[in-house]
């Protein structure tokens, strides 16, 4: 005897098969428009594209950023789109101590920076903020651009100070997760220093403020002057941590 219910599906069964074959074919070409070298997808919008530091922003840019922080390599070739850098060997002080992968930084979206050995991904995230908050900042409140960062370096073999003495933890400097940045220049020579220029109502207070908040997208933990006398006259800000900014 014929089994009815085997006929019974066939519709459900028929659309289920075109639905598969439009949505894969959608799914395919899809794929071909990112692959494909002359593809008219935008880089920034293609996520086949690795992260670009001079790539407009989009909803893609943290993704793309993500990946790129995930390796050696990945790092080294997004940092190489938008820095000076000159790759050193991986540096090894102590078990606790050393940079990996190591560089020596100097330029950063598009400003100077005194030649600073860091990782990779601290970089990469300096140059990100430099080039997508601090640049735009600059512009719209002097109409130039940040010609220079000022830090006080990125690594130190130390344990975490904190406001109520040292830690038994070590600093993220002691990996160079982090750069401590004092100030900026601008173009025709203004210098805006933390310590000088944060308190105030003045455009420089007000670039500096920005630059603090902003910095909270790029980074994953940041300290200012807002948290503790500590940070009164430089930024810490970190590629490790929470999300914790202050
Ligand atoms: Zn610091």
């Amino acid at each position: 005897m014929p089994d009815k219910n085997r006929y019974k599906h066939r519709p459900v069964l028929h659309w289920v098969v075109l639905l598969s074959f439009i949505i894969g074919g959608i799914g395919f070409g899809g794929w071909q428009a990112m692959v494909h070298p002359d593809t008219p997808l935008p880089p920034e919008w293609n996520p086949v594209q690795p992260l670009s530091v001079g790539d407009p922003l989009t909803s893609l840019t943290q993704w793309k950023l993500t990946r790129a922080l995930g390796s050696a390599a990945t790092c080294l070739a997004a940092l190489e789109t938008g820095a000076q850098i000159e790759r050193k060997p991986d540096f090894v002080e102590t078990s606790r101590c050393g940079i990996t992968p190591q560089v020596s930084l100097s330029s950063a979206g598009g400003a100077s920076v005194a030649p600073v050995n860091t990782r990779c991904q601290t970089a990469l995230r300096l140059a990100m903020w430099t080039q997508h908050a601090l640049q735009p900042a600059a512009q719209d409140l002097f109409g130039q651009d940040i010609s220079q960062i000022n830090h006080f370096s990125s690594y130190s073999c130390r344990p975490m100070r904190t406001a109520s003495g040292n830690s038994s933890r070590m600093s993220s400097h002691a990996t160079a997760d982090a750069i401590d940045v004092s100030g900026f220049v601008l173009d025709d020579g203004t210098r805006l220093s933390l310590l000088r220029d944060w308190s105030g109502d003045t455009a420089k207070s007000a670039f500096l403020k920005r630059a603090n908040d902003s910095a909270c997208d790029w980074f994953r933990l940041t300290l200012g002057p807002r948290y503790n006398r500590l940070h009164a006259d430089h930024f810490h800000l970190q590629h490790t941590g929470y999300g914790l900014c202050r």
